[in-house]
């Protein structure tokens, strides 16, 4: 292949960049799981001879709070479970797990301050993606490209993990930071979706989103490396992050009756 300027050799650099999960899916392009090399590869297509807008489309782009709806319907807790989404930590963070653990209750407390959602942690002797008894567990990676992976509301028991990388804990690329980097993901557990799908920034599509507010380029579920230029850093909710989560899962208990 030479289209673009892109050659065989450009796909088996981005092949080579792809971490194998356990079960045998393939990671890429920072958090984006794939299920086999064929879904990797449409992926790579579709970056690399896709249709970018353009540049003076790209502000215009509407990049708003996304939701995961997969044939129409929105991937989405229910209540009451989603006011009790429990999750265990698996025990082999060592001398990091105080800080993961601190990180985690602050992730998790920019999401359920103001929407009603609670994540609840759970204290397991063997925790681990058998667990049934909570909704997910949060597993060290080591030797990964990506810092951090995570699942969608409908994805099985044995896929909803949460996957921290060493590097998660250290990084600061496009002023990223650990509590950044998991509140970023448990916006996917969440059911939402990257919001520069809507930017053509990456191979990742508009296919089975649905967009629930207005253009925000600083969303904590937009790549930095998409935004435009003199956009914010690194990954913290925004009001319209808010304005769009409470849209699915309704305000916050403790906010409910303060609100005329
Ligand atoms: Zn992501």
């Amino acid at each position: 292949m030479s289209a673009c300027g892109t050659s065989t050799s450009e796909w088996e650099e981005f092949r080579a960049s792809a971490e194998a999960l356990e079960d045998g899916r393939l990671v890429a392009d920072h958090d984006m799981v794939f299920e086999d090399e064929a879904e990797l590869y449409a992926y790579w297509e579709e970056m690399s001879f896709g249709s970018p807008l353009a540049e003076d489309e790209v502000g215009a782009a509407r990049q708003p709070l996304t939701q995961s709806t997969p044939g129409g319907v929105p991937e989405v807790w229910e209540f009451p479970q989603s006011m009790r989404l429990t999750y265990c930590v698996e025990d082999d963070f060592g001398s990091r797990e105080a800080t993961l653990l601190a990180a985690l209750d602050r992730a998790a407390g920019f999401w359920s301050q103001r929407v009603g959602v609670r994540f609840e942690r759970v204290d397991l002797t063997d925790c681990g993606t058998d667990s049934d008894e909570v909704v997910f567990n949060v597993q060290r990676h080591t030797g990964v490209a990506y810092n951090a992976i995570a699942f969608f509301p409908d994805d099985p028991r044995s896929q909803r993990v949460v996957g921290v990388a060493d590097s998660a804990f250290t990084t600061s690329s496009g002023g990223r930071d650990l509590v950044g980097i998991l509140a970023h993901e448990l916006g996917h557990v969440l059911g939402f979706r990257h919001e520069h799908i809507w930017t053509a920034c990456t191979g990742e599509g508009p296919a089975d989103a649905t967009a629930l507010t207005s253009y925000d380029p600083n969303s904590v579920m937009h790549y930095p490396s998409c935004r435009p230029p003199g956009s914010a850093s690194g990954y913290r909710l925004t009001e319209l992050d808010y304005e769009g989560a409470i849209q699915v899962y309704g305000l916050a208990p403790a906010l409910i009756g303060l609100v005329t």
